[in-house]
């Protein structure tokens, strides 16, 4: 194992080197919204040095403490000595998952990721049965369950299922002119329900003349499963990536994922994941250098800023940004898609755009639903402050959640991937 990466996983020295400073302290997600030590960086990291001295049992109280981090990261960002809070607990979320499974809709969920086609015929019956228990919500891109599911409780907006898939509604390759060459990842959430995201991009490359392939035997980034502990089906989609990849990469420029999360899992988790294993830690690291988030790669290789900044501001929509944990945290990705989407629409900052929308994973979003509610009041609250007509983020996880939050606090305010808001800005 290298030794940088031998030393992120060693939980031991990570505990020694915590000096209780409390900096991670106010930042943390979910001591802000359940102010015990024992939910706090500081107390994880203690908790998590104990039990690897053999001093703490990983019992059902464990359990449910180390499966209430939210992997915002904020911890890390603020850390004078960068302790991979975030880091640790997903690999102790793999020894609980071995001590006691996984519940039964995760392992439903997880077997469906790994399954693309009974995917794609549940999505499908989805579309079509998904007014018989849910409201839909057209202006969000939303529906709200009828009745409370074993799960899922009312009251609260889900993604809605979309008609066809965007991966099944075009052909592997559209050509645009050859001025480059680029591969889609397009991640799970905008393939079944934001498909508008994936047919914005592919706007947005026609203008600029660049090539497509779309990538369709992609499969699920796994971040779903590492966030939960299912290392096994981690293992499964990111070795069918990588091998898949790997076939054809050498001849695109980049893979461009219009997801903060799927891009920052490719090409950084993926290396963390393999940190014991040489040969796919390598792999993996040589496929991470092709992948790109969407704005990311638009705004450093491409005319994109310039024939945006030709139309000048023609929208008087006011637009606010929030930053993914996973794009600013993990891959400094910020400016970026800010600085195309100030072209054209006028834009205000929320007061803490840094601050995690608190979607926080499968756990997060079933059993400990009530934690990523209470995570999404200050992130509606600050958005309606800045008085926008839309909130953006390169991400459908923060999507869904931060559109929950708005409809819960009864906030006007309609939310959008910013490649969507650029392809319009393209067409007005
Ligand atoms: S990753 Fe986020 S929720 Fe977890 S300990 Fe760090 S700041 Fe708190
Ligand atoms: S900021 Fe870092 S060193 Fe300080 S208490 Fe938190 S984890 Fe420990």
């Amino acid at each position: 194992m290298n030794q940088q990466l031998k030393e992120i996983f060693d939980f031991t020295k990570i505990s020694d080197d915590c000096i209780k400073c409390g900096k991670c302290i106010p930042v943390c997600t979910i001591h802000n919204v359940n102010a015990d030590e024992v939910t706090s960086p500081r107390g994880f990291i203690d908790l998590l040095g104990a039990y690897k001295r053999g001093n703490l049992e990983l019992d059902k109280a464990a359990k449910d403490i180390f499966e209430s981090c939210f992997l915002c990261t904020n911890c890390v960002e603020v850390c004078p000595n960068d302790l991979p809070t975030d880091m640790i607990i997903e690999q102790v979320r793999n020894d609980i998952r071995k001590k006691y499974g996984l519940a039964w809709y995760k392992r439903v969920f997880f077997f469906l990721l790994r399954n693309r086609k009974i995917m794609d015929i549940l999505a499908r019956l989805g579309y079509v049965f998904q007014t018989c228990g849910f409201k839909i919500k057209e202006k969000q891109s939303a529906m709200e369950p009828r009745f409370s599911l074993p799960i899922i409780k009312k009251d609260r907006l889900l993604a809605t299922a979309s008609k066809k898939s965007f991966l099944n509604s075009y052909e592997d390759v559209i050509k645009n002119g050859g001025k480059a060459k680029v591969g889609i990842f397009i991640g799970c959430l905008a393939n079944y329900s934001y498909t508008d995201t994936g047919k914005a991009l592919l706007e947005i490359l026609k203008v600029l003349e660049i090539d497509v392939y779309l990538i369709k035997k992609q499969l699920c980034c796994g971040a779903p499963a590492y966030f939960t502990g299912d290392f096994d089906t981690v293992e499964y989609l990111s070795k069918h990536n990588i091998e898949y990849f790997e076939t054809f990469m050498d001849d695109l420029d980049a893979i461009i994922i219009p997801e903060a999360t799927c891009s920052a899992m490719i090409k950084i988790d993926y290396e963390h994941f393999y940190h014991d294993d040489k040969i796919w830690r390598n792999r993996a690291r040589i496929v991470s250098k092709k992948i790109y988030m969407a704005t990311e790669w638009l705004h450093n290789n491409t005319s994109l800023k310039d024939i945006l900044a030709k139309k000048g501001q023609n929208s008087d929509l006011l637009i606010t940004y929030h930053d993914p944990c996973h794009a600013k945290k993990m891959q400094g990705i910020e400016k970026e898609p800010r600085d195309l989407l100030k072209q054209n629409y006028k834009f205000k900052e929320m007061s803490d755009s840094n601050r995690c929308c608190g979607f926080g994973g499968v756990t997060m979003q079933t059993e400990k639903f009530h934690f990523a509610k209470a995570a999404g009041v200050p992130k509606a609250t600050m958005i309606k402050e800045t008085k926008a007509d839309i909130v953006s983020a390169e991400c459908s996880a923060c999507r869904m959640q931060i559109t929950n939050s708005l409809y819960d606090e009864e906030v006007d305010v309609v939310f959008k991937n910013p490649i969507e808001l650029i392809a319009k800005a393209l067409k007005d």
